[in-house]
């Protein structure tokens, strides 16, 4: 399959001041040219490139800008338009589920989200447009401050410039791996030291695993990540525990002691350890678990929306505490990236509500500490392996088709990429369904016809 993967090289700290204010001017240019962009394609309803066509020397006429250059801001600016309609829609459905007059409607209503480009920060904020090999190459340089450097156009006709990067060891191992470097973009972080930074977009190949194992990963706030793979019983079934939350305490007693010293200094650097503590934390995890995948696709439930639901003054003050730093979403999208960097297929989801019920009933539950007991059956579960195995039961219909294919798998891994990529997408849209769905695949369970490597011991088996 194919991976994509980021790295963000600064450029070099002795690059002259005019190379600097060229580049402050073609951001400048750009960014414009992508507001004047986003302007024509939302009065317009544009849904295209070449719905745009007609406008396009009209923003070149404007802008003075360079056709390739024009063509990469209209890229960013549809490709901003599009993130932009999904949230809303994302909006709009949970809005139409929400009761009118409850609190929950009240703050969903509050929560339109914005049109791009439009609040006070990013207005200030420089837009990054990617430069492909129309506008810029990133390469190799013998040259005694460094060895790679970008070429790129700059706003006269036919004329490039050349700016010298500081890879670290670590740019160029990663991006010694590329098969391709698709293209890269002209940051400005005015926040690190070297005011630019370029963001290297490349792509590498990796050999698919074969599959004989699915794997159902829950994302706990007390007990780390907890997973368990097919068939579930207590030996499949693990946890992997971290001291984050003992550490993230400690942190904020700190910080509380702080506060109410006054002592603003040491404030300020306690919150950066803060969040880098927990990504920190996010990564390792990921990493140390990715490792033990090989052989299985991962299907990860993220609790996307419990911090959204948790919002000040719904009454549950302690549910939101414990929330606070807590990074699902994170780890969840780490937790895929790993596994994909290793061939191991995963998907991510949106988990609501799946813990809420028994995996062998699909009956509320009653938590008992650690444990949760079914409301219709009696039976007890560990709390963390009930949550799994549901992930898994949601999933199920996704996980059966690829189980089913994993001989397909070995053989042809061109395929099995392209199979996936259509699969993952549309687990994906289905996630956004599945808030509703899930109790009613629970509740027809018995009636689906469930294979037996599904329902094996799924109704005798009291975990822990
Ligand atoms: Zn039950």
């Amino acid at each position: 399959m194919k991976v994509t993967r980021t790295v963000k090289i600064p450029i070099h700290h002795e690059t002259t001041k005019k190379k600097i204010s060229h580049q402050d001017n073609l951001t400048a240019r750009l960014t414009y040219a992508v507001r004047e962009w986003y302007k024509i394609i939302d009065e317009n309803e544009l849904e295209n490139k070449s719905d745009c066509s007609p406008y396009e020397s009209e923003v070149q006429e404007k802008t003075k800008l360079s056709a390739g250059f024009v063509q990469q801001a209209r890229d960013k600016a549809l490709w901003t338009r599009e993130q932009d309609k999904e949230s809303h829609k994302e909006w709009e459905r949970k809005l139409e589920k929400a009761k009118e007059g409850t609190k929950w409607y009240k703050k969903l209503k509050e929560r339109e989200p914005s049109k791009p480009f439009t609040s006070k920060r990013s207005k200030q904020k420089k837009i990054p447009v990617r430069f492909d090999y129309r506008t810029g190459s990133l390469e190799e340089a013998d040259l005694a401050l460094t060895d790679s450097v970008i070429r790129i156009s700059t706003l006269k006709k036919g004329e490039r410039i050349v700016i010298l990067l500081n890879p670290g060891e670590y740019h160029k191992k990663k991006l010694k791996k590329a098969d391709k470097i698709c293209s890269f973009e002209l940051v400005h972080h005015p926040e690190r030291g070297c005011k630019y930074m370029v963001h290297v977009t490349y792509e590498y190949d990796i050999k698919t695993r074969s599959v004989d194992w699915i794997r159902g990963v829950d994302l706990g706030v007390l007990r780390g990540l907890a997973s368990v793979k097919l068939p579930w019983t207590r030996k499949n079934f693990s946890i992997r525990k971290t001291d984050k939350l003992a550490e993230i305490k400690e942190l904020n007693d700190r910080i509380a002691h702080s506060r109410r010293l006054e002592k603003y200094e040491a404030l300020k650097k306690l919150r950066k350890r803060r969040s880098n503590l927990t990504k920190d934390y996010d990564r390792k995890l990921a990493k140390e678990f990715a490792e033990h995948t090989d052989g299985e696709i991962v299907i990860v439930g993220d609790p996307q929306e419990i911090r959204y639901r948790k919002f000040k003054g719904n009454g549950d003050k302690i549910g939101r505490k414990v929330l606070q730093n807590w990074t699902f979403g994170r780890l969840g999208y780490q937790i895929v990236e790993k596994c994909r960097e290793r061939g191991t297929i995963s998907i991510r989801f949106n988990e609501w509500n799946t813990s809420n019920r028994s995996y062998c009933c699909g009956e509320k539950v009653k938590s008992t500490g650690r444990r949760v007991e079914c409301t219709n059956c009696g039976q007890n579960y560990d709390r963390e392996f009930n949550s799994c195995v549901r992930i898994l039961q949601t999933q199920q219909e996704f996980s059966r088709k690829i189980l089913r294919s994993s001989e397909f798998f070995q053989n042809s891994e061109r395929k099995a990429s392209s199979y996936l990529e259509n699969k993952s997408s549309e687990a994906l849209e289905r996630s956004q369904k599945l808030a509703g769905a899930t109790d009613e695949l629970a509740r027809t369970m018995d009636d689906s016809g469930l294979e037996p490597w599904m329902s094996m011991e799924a109704h005798t088996l009291g975990c822990g």
